[in-house]
């Protein structure tokens, strides 16, 4: 079964609402292709969600950038994942790398909200990645191999699970991982997924990349055998979103 494209926008704890309504009317007005060639979703911040829910065109989707490990209650500043499905919000991105470093989330914290949240209802986008320091002690796949564990360990449907893999040292710093660097981890993540969970699950599960995609490296990376699409930060922000976006042409005709 041909895994479709997917590409995600994360656009962080950015933007007014004047600027949100820009890049909504942006969207609103590209030329993609079609659903059937690329799943397209776009993670605003959560104040932002309803206005982005409201206006954006059908064929695009949107995301919250976390949620709470389990049911809501008496935990200030945080958002439930069953209030995402209240407002019918179908994706939530968990296990970005800015919070694992900075909200000090850990592999089983972060698989324990993935379990959670596709419990609830909601699809997720579940990233993994290495630090510098971890790629250069040659301990990248011993690194995403146990973030993935411990969703894997946790979660038993995989339809509704998208892996971003985000090499740490990529995000944010124009330091995109070459496309043989990533075609390398899809596919030993790929791998581990057919050895610890099942071949199928390998097969069908998207694996996409994130790390300073832009509309220069988009087609290249895109062509890769085992990329499915992206996580895009910066560049989800810009009119170049559109290019990234028509990226999922590059399957389509390999
Ligand atoms: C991200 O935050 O998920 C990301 C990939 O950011 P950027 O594209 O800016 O590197």
């Amino acid at each position: 079964m041909a895994r479709k494209f997917f590409v995600g926008g994360n656009w962080k704890c950015n933007g007014t609402a004047e600027e949100v309504k820009k890049i909504v009317n942006t969207l609103n007005e590209a030329q993609v292709p079609s659903q059937d060639v690329v799943e397209v979703v776009v993670s605003p911040p959560y104040v932002f969600l309803p206005l982005v829910k409201s206006t954006l065109r059908s064929d695009f989707h949107v995301a919250a950038q976390n949620c709470w490990v389990k049911k809501g209650g008496a935990f200030t500043g945080e958002v439930s994942a069953e209030m995402l499905v209240n407002l019918d919000i179908p994706w939530v991105i968990l296990g970005h790398s800015e919070r694992r470093a900075l909200l000090n989330e850990t592999n089983e914290f972060v698989g324990d909200k993935v379990a959670y949240a596709l419990a609830q209802g909601l699809s997720v986008i579940a990233c993994v990645g290495e630090t510098l320091e971890q790629r250069e002690a040659g301990s990248t796949m011993d690194v995403v191999a146990a973030q993935t564990k411990a969703i894997a360990d946790r979660v038993s449907n995989w339809s509704k699970v998208v892996i971003a893999y985000e090499p740490v040292w990529a995000i944010g710093t124009g330091k995109v991982a070459s496309p043989a660097q990533a075609q390398e981890v899809h596919d030993e993540l790929r791998k581990w997924l057919a050895k610890n969970v099942s071949a199928e699950i390998a097969a069908t599960t998207r694996i996409i990349y994130g790390g300073s995609v832009n509309g220069g490296n988009c087609k290249e990376l895109g062509g890769q055998a085992d990329v499915d699409g992206f996580l895009v930060g910066g560049a989800s922000l810009k009119p170049e979103f559109i290019d990234i976006i028509k990226a999922a042409e590059v399957k389509k005709s390999a």
